[in-house]
């Protein structure tokens, strides 16, 4: 029976260094709020064939940003409009 290359999600990226096609392994660069940012990497020589972002849509949880809560004015004394005098 063959076996099949399948155990990693491998795909090919070409390589400038290798001149070729090359299977590229995945690494987990960063996590972001909204996905992963993954660094394909040549299995050849190792280096980096380029980036991708999975985003996470399933693991989607809206954050909800508190309202800013209302604050009575201090003081709490209603200032009465100033009566204009006229002082001569
Ligand atoms: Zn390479």
């Amino acid at each position: 029976m063959d076996k099949q290359f399948d155990q990693f999600r491998a795909s090919l990226l070409y390589c400038n260094k290798c001149g070729r096609a090359m299977p590229v392994r995945e690494r987990l660069l960063l996590v972001l709020p909204d996905g992963e940012l993954y660094d394909y990497l040549c299995q050849g020589c190792g280096s980096s064939l380029g980036s991708k972002t999975e985003r996470s849509t399933s693991k989607v949880s809206p954050v909800k940003i508190p309202a800013a809560p209302q604050t009575p004015p201090a003081g709490g004394q209603k200032r009465l409009p100033k009566k204009k005098r006229s002082e001569i």
